[in-house]
């Protein structure tokens, strides 16, 4: 917590860490995203959570009382979690940030059942080419042969109350999971023996079905991202935006617009933008910024609400004229009292690599 004398006025300040899911077709990715949710919102009734563009924001607060004992709010200072709402590695290879990843925390979601998998191995291979941290959601536990379900419980607790037989079950995969992950070259173990995130990934049983282990899931985040990432987080919240295209589109009423994840400083109406595209970069002015509509006022045909500033991180549609050439996963930098030219060789020069990046996946 930051001292409250409103006459120092600190300009950096902690942002939301941004938080991608990864893992292989069925393996419960959408799953595990839509109960974080809902349980966020069932938690703390409306607000619990924020509805950005392509992105839902869960504050510190409502992380806790999902957690219940496992994350105390008074051993934190990040303000919560970022999650991107569109799993998999398409987005995530698309989303990056000066030639990194977009997302500062993976969450690679594996099915205990049926273990490593094609695209576990495709997303594994881009979290270490990235070198995102990331931890491993062993997912499905409640489909382990005996499963005694307890409603959204610490993965702990829950393992407690099955059968010898049940856990014996569980661990076989869980550790058949581990021994996966080590052939690849990750030295991996159950997050409650991990002494050092950094060095060792952190495998939390769960199910994104009854949400057994999810508020283990939460406190691992959490912590690693106090942890080990502080510095990142650490933005100047006055400053020019910086953020990336998740996705261009054609909106009735606005023409084009890009849907951007900012994950530094603020963007605000009337800001000039260059925004990276396909010939050279462009630059323009943001003629409106466009958030969800909170579903309680979703009355008019419109579903975006007009908001003058937002700051990083968030998810936001920018509405400017001379988008048509944007490109998803290009770089977006505010003006504002900087060079136009010096804004201009930043973007070009992110956008080279981004090519280079592409250039390698294909
Ligand atoms: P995605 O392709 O990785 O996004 O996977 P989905 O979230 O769409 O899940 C695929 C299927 O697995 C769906 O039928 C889900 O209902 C089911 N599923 C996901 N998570 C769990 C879980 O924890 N337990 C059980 N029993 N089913 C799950």
């Amino acid at each position: 917590m930051s001292d409250t004398d409103s006459d120092t006025h600190d300009p950096s300040a902690l942002r939301t860490p941004i938080v991608a899911v990864l893992g292989h077709v069925d393996h419960g990715k959408t799953s595990l995203l839509d109960k974080v949710r809902g349980s966020a919102v069932i938690e703390g009734e409306a607000g619990a959570i924020t509805q950005h563009i392509g992105a839902t924001a869960v504050p510190l607060d409502i992380i806790s009382s999902m957690a219940g004992e496992l994350v105390n709010p008074d051993d934190f200072d990040l303000p919560g979690l970022l999650f991107i709402d569109t799993p998999g590695h398409h987005s995530f290879t698309t989303l990056r940030s000066r030639g990194g990843a977009l997302a500062d925390i993976a969450i690679l979601v594996v099915d205990v059942n049926d273990g490593f998998q094609p695209q576990t191995l495709e997303a594994l291979d881009i979290l270490k080419r990235s070198q995102t941290p990331f931890i491993v959601a062993a997912n499905k536990i409640d489909t382990v042969p005996g499963w005694n379900p307890q409603e959204d419980a610490p993965i702990t607790q829950t393992y407690e109350s099955q059968s010898e037989r049940t856990r014996q079950r569980l661990d076989e995969n869980l550790y058949k999971i581990i021994g996966n992950l080590s052939d690849e070259g990750f030295s991996a173990d159950l997050y409650w023996r991990v002494q050092n995130f950094q060095r060792n990934v952190g495998v939390v049983p769960v199910s994104a079905m009854t949400g057994e282990g999810v508020p283990d899931l939460l406190a691992v985040m959490m912590g690693l991202s106090q942890r080990y990432m502080k510095e990142e987080m650490e933005i100047d919240v006055a400053g020019p935006g910086v953020g990336t295209v998740l996705e261009v589109k054609e909106e009735k009423g606005f023409g084009t617009t890009i849907d951007t994840v900012l994950y530094d400083g603020t963007v605000k109406k009337d800001d000039t933008i260059v925004v990276g595209g396909l010939n050279e970069p462009i630059v323009t002015d943001v003629r409106a910024l466009l958030q969800p509509r909170p579903l309680a006022e979703i009355r008019t045909e419109n579903r975006f609400e007009n908001v003058d500033e937002v700051g990083a991180a968030a998810g936001i549609k920018i509405a400017a004229p001379d988008l048509e050439d944007a490109m998803a996963g290009a770089p977006v930098r505010v003006v504002r009292n900087r060079n136009l030219d010096d804004v201009i060789a930043e973007v070009q020069a992110e956008l080279a690599d981004v090519a280079v990046d592409t250039a390698e996946d294909g």
